[in-house]
């Protein structure tokens, strides 16, 4: 029998080891502040869930593609409205450029609104000082400054009310015209400083202008997207967006579970897990509307595994180089055991000199099993180094051989890559220049230029020429 084959139940994953479990010295105190979470109001609707859980299942036909993207972690400190509109126009940008390109609709979720908790390799963290103190966990945990390290359960409270301010105006920027297609030049091009990207994203928008012209005078403007399940809800001018983060904390993530009966548009379609009549109910995370679990945190009879196996969600699993490839199926087998389409996101992140022992193997494996996933390539996590003045860097060259890589073992494996997974930012300092966090791209980013703007507090991030270099460069991949 499998050790997760029992009863699910919100909480059941008490009963597992927790992997990267937060020790909070009150625990009264964490149990009110779990309380109050469990009254306060979703943030996401089952119906926005399971429109990306089809959006997903196209994704795993290869009919669109998924763009998985933002900070390493957020902060509360970094909850401002510039940063939140330049992140989406990153965002916004670099899936237009994907669309241009590959022709395929792109499904856009953002590491945003509630990407607070960090797992970390070593609980302790040694000071230049000689002090050992506890490892930075997020701003959901503790605080970065070292003498704010005792775990905080109000932190969870705080870190809810950051995700609804984001999450609230993530919603108004989406419906008040920022991004419509129309108007891609709002998306803070201006600070673009390389001018051949300049001339090529130009390029890119009259093209579109042009295309968009030609549709409103033949009166296809206002007809529906066609990879929306039951028939569209927008115009052109108008773009879904979904919001992630990693479920690490798992009391959190089980306060925000509700169960909420699942939209009749999916039960009339038929689910092989859901039955067909009469209303049914179901598990979602309210607080997300995608959720993955990390290379930390994914152990087969773990508390990670048995908390994700009960929600209704669409999940992501980080696969890196310690996964063997019986595992993965064991994996899916635990997490998706009807096999249902849009379920599960495989997210991968070797490292450029690992990919190849890796890849092919996992990628087989699969395919054997029979499993339904989206294959996406995080080509961030496998490549973080320390840089020769001691801060961590990840090259921009190591992160393109990663994505060609995966690009060139899913084909030759008859398998696709259906999306990417990145860290990135479109932040700008009070002089309008982006973060230096990774080295190269066609900025030429070195070394020594790194300390200039390094921002990041956790993984290092492409800043916004670097994105729309791997922008242009999967874009032209798929124009072949
Ligand atoms: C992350 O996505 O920030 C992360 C920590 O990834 P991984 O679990 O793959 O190391
Ligand atoms: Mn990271």
């Amino acid at each position: 029998m499998s050790p997760t084959s029992t009863e699910w139940s919100r909480d059941s994953w008490k009963s597992k080891p927790v992997a990267q479990d937060v020790g909070y010295p009150d625990q009264k105190q964490l149990s009110n502040v779990l309380s109050k979470l469990e009254t306060l109001p979703p943030l996401v609707t089952p119906s926005e869930v399971e429109r990306l859980r089809y959006q997903l299942s196209l994704v795993q036909r290869n009919e669109a593609f998924l763009l998985h993207a933002g900070d390493c972690a957020e902060s509360f400190d970094a909850c401002t409205g510039e940063n939140i509109s330049s992140k989406i126009g990153l965002i916004l940008s670099f899936s237009l450029i994907l669309i241009w390109g590959a022709r395929l609709p792109v499904v856009r979720i953002g590491r945003i609104a509630g990407q607070y908790a960090k797992p970390r390799s070593s609980s302790y963290e040694k000071l230049p000082d000689g002090r050992e103190v506890l490892s930075f966990r997020g701003d959901n945990v503790n605080g970065l400054d070292p003498n704010d390290r005792t775990p905080d359960p109000e932190r969870l409270l705080s870190a809810y009310f950051h995700s609804t301010t984001t999450l609230n105006y993530l919603r108004s920027l989406l419906t008040s015209g920022f991004a419509s297609l129309h108007h891609p030049r709002d998306w803070s091009l201006s600070h673009v400083r390389s001018p051949s990207l300049r001339r090529e994203f130009e390029t890119l928008v009259d093209g579109l202008s042009d295309a968009l012209d030609f549709s409103r005078t033949i009166g296809a403007d206002a007809g529906s997207h066609s990879y929306e399940r039951g028939g569209g809800r927008g115009t052109l001018g108008e773009v879904d967006f979904y919001t992630s983060h990693e479920g690490l904390m798992l009391g959190y993530e089980s306060a925000l579970t509700r169960e909420l009966p699942v939209p009749a548009s999916v039960t009339q379609t038929g689910s092989s897990a859901l039955g067909s009549s009469g209303p049914i109910n179901a598990h979602y995370n309210t607080g997300a509307h995608f959720l993955w679990i990390g290379d930390r945190t994914r152990q087969l009879t773990g508390a990670h595994v048995e908390y994700f196996r009960g929600i209704r969600n669409p999940i992501g699993i980080k696969v890196g180089p310690s996964m063997q490839d019986d595992e993965l199926v064991r994996v899916l087998d635990v997490l998706n055991p009807d096999k249902e389409a849009g379920r599960i996101t495989l997210i991968t992140r070797y490292g450029a000199s690992k990919i190849d022992a890796h890849l092919p193997g996992h990628i087989h494996a699969v395919q054997q099993s029979g499993h339904p996933v989206a294959w996406i390539c995080d080509p961030m996590h496998g490549n973080t180094e320390t840089s020769s003045s001691g801060l961590k860097t990840r090259h921009f060259n190591n992160i393109i051989s990663e994505l060609t890589s995966s690009l060139r073992i899913h084909t030759a494996c008859d398998s696709r890559l259906g999306g990417v997974s990145l860290e990135f930012t479109g932040e700008l300092n009070d002089e309008g220049f982006s973060v230096t966090e990774c080295l190269g791209g066609s900025m030429e980013l070195s070394e020594e230029q790194l300390g200039l703007r390094y921002q990041s507090f956790c993984d290092p991030r492409l800043n916004f020429e670097q994105s729309l270099d791997i922008a242009f460069l999967m874009s032209n991949h798929f124009k072949k």
